[in-house]
């Protein structure tokens, strides 16, 4: 057996949180190795937002053609599925291939080992015939994979993941998609505007179910408007296939059928087979249990998806800021003193690996290392109209016994809307703590509902008191201007 080889950190798995820690430790000075077995960058860049906004883009600009008639004139639409195939592989994934991502990561001086990772014991990393001795610490990133349920039959037929759904070049005819949640909204929506005859089947009452239940009824008339087929209160019993299609039948009887079956029902962190066990940590839990340092064990830090902070990758990100700031401080503790980095401030920058735009991360300035605050994470479902979400619920703070209140402005009804016309479904929903004065969660749905959040994402996390919010100006006649008219609504 090799004898190990000493290094500072060990990264397990560089999705977009492993990626971008990495990266950020390796340009601080210290010796990282980055450990990934399928493809750098992750579920994001590959098979998950980047080709799925793609998509969404696409099928936006055919629902905006078709718009026309009404508001200026005629236009006709025949959609092809060709170059949104075309632009998922060219573009967005390199044909599925890593090249760039990789080079990214040993550009910043970071070390690429191909394979899969496990823990062996405190600091102590094996991959394959390789073992790594960690100084510092090891971060684990290795995201969630499709959860599938367990429906008879279901796991003997060739079902698609959200996988199969990203590198499909040519549609099926038609679609079944087990799971109304936000992944199952979006892409039914895409392939309903493509033409692909879509049917949703649902276990709970309602689409969206995380979310406020009239952004579910707008978000369900939006694609019956679209031709989808929504069943909720539908509990799958038994999937088969026959060579040429799926047959799914509910518990109620109900049966129904399509060419393809696209599962999406959540999804699972990758936790077996990682040696967890080996570090005294409880192997069979559903995530990793994280402290607000990202802190899973003396000398492990976890990062992105694995925590179950919600599976974005802007939470990705913003945590390993904070991963990164705490094992520099670490390092420099360890060190006696002495900032790895030179700088004492690995800001980071832009990495990439998503199209990002930068990181919200929060730097590595040694011994100030911010906590994880989830309070006013925004959560966007891209269908269209688009669903954007901060904070708590209605029912969310009702159930934590704050004195709630809650306005609420359609978007029809505001003055933006109105001109809008066609598409312009939506509304804002403000939820407030009446003893405090602030917003603890909002809800804005419309043509441009995730871009509207962020001014809701600003009030819920600077704590804005609602006077305030009363007395800004909000530019007419914006979208945004839907918030003043909820914040008038308030009871
Ligand atoms: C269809 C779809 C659409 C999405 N759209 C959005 C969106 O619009 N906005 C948004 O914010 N989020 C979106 N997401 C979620 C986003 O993709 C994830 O939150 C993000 O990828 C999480 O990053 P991660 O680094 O935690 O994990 P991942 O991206 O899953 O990366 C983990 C990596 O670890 C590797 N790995 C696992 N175990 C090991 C091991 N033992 N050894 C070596 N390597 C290992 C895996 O191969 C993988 O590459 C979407 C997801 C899907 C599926």
């Amino acid at each position: 057996m090799a004898d190990p080889e000493l290094v500072d950190v060990v990264v397990i798995g560089l999705g977009v949180g492993g990626e971008e820690v990495a990266g950020r430790l390796a340009e601080a000075g210290l010796t990282v190795v980055g450990v990934e077995r399928e493809l750098v960058g992750g579920e994001c860049p590959y098979w998950g937002c980047v080709p799925s906004k793609m998509m969404i883009r696409a099928a936006n600009a055919i629902a905006e053609a078709r718009r026309v008639d009404g508001l200026a004139g005629t236009a006709e639409v025949r959609p092809d599925w060709a170059p949104v195939a075309k632009r998922i592989r060219e573009e967005a994934t390199d044909t599925w291939d890593d090249t760039v991502a990789v080079e990214r990561f040993t550009g910043k001086g970071g070390r690429f080992v191909r394979g899969s990772a496990r823990l062996d014991g405190p600091g102590r990393v094996r991959v394959g015939e390789q073992v790594f001795q960690a100084r510092h610490g090891i971060v684990l990133g290795t995201g969630t994979r499709p959860s599938v349920p367990p429906v008879d039959g279901l796991a003997e037929t060739p079902y698609w993941t959200n996988r199969q759904a990203i590198e499909v070049e040519e549609l099926p005819e038609s679609l079944l998609v087990l799971g109304g949640g936000a992944i199952g909204l979006e892409l039914a929506q895409v392939f309903a505007r493509f033409g692909v005859r879509v049917t949703v089947v649902e276990a709970l009452d309602r689409v969206l179910a995380v979310e406020e239940p009239e952004a579910s009824e707008v978000a369900a008339a939006a694609l019956r408007a679209d031709g989808v087929e929504i069943h909720t209160g539908v509990r799958a019993e038994r999937v088969s296939h026959d060579g040429r299609g799926f047959t799914l039948r509910g518990a109620d009887g109900a049966e129904f059928t399509a060419e393809r079956l696209l599962v999406v029902t959540g999804r699972r962190a990758h936790l077996d087979g990682l040696g967890l066990d080996t570090v005294g940590v409880d192997a069979g839990r559903r995530y990793l249990a994280v402290d607000d340092r990202l802190h899973v064990t003396e000398g492990i830090w976890a990062v992105g998806d694995v925590t179950g902070e919600g599976a974005f990758t802007h939470v990705a990100m913003y945590q390993a800021g904070i991963v990164v700031a705490d094992v520099l401080d670490h390092a420099r503790r360890a060190d006696g003193g002495a900032d790895p980095s030179g700088t004492a401030s690995a800001t980071g920058g832009a990495s990439g690996a998503v199209g990002a735009s930068g990181t919200t991360g929060s730097g590595g300035s040694a011994g100030a290392v911010p906590r994880a605050d989830y309070r006013a994470l925004p959560r966007v479902t891209f269908t269209d109209p688009e669903v954007g979400a901060v904070g708590l619920t209605e029912r969310q703070a009702r159930e934590r016994g704050v004195n709630v209140q809650v306005g609420l402005a359609r978007v029809p009804s505001s003055a933006r809307g109105w001109i809008h016309k066609a598409g312009n479904e939506g509304f804002v929903k403000l939820v407030a703590d009446a003893d405090q004065g602030v917003l603890i969660g909002a809800t804005s749905v419309g043509p441009a509902g995730g871009e509207v959040l962020s001014g809701l994402v600003v009030a819920v996390h600077a704590a804005v008191p609602l006077a305030r919010l009363r007395q800004m100006i909000y530019a007419y006649p914006t979208f945004h201007r839907a918030i003043e008219d909820a914040l008038r609504n308030m009871s």
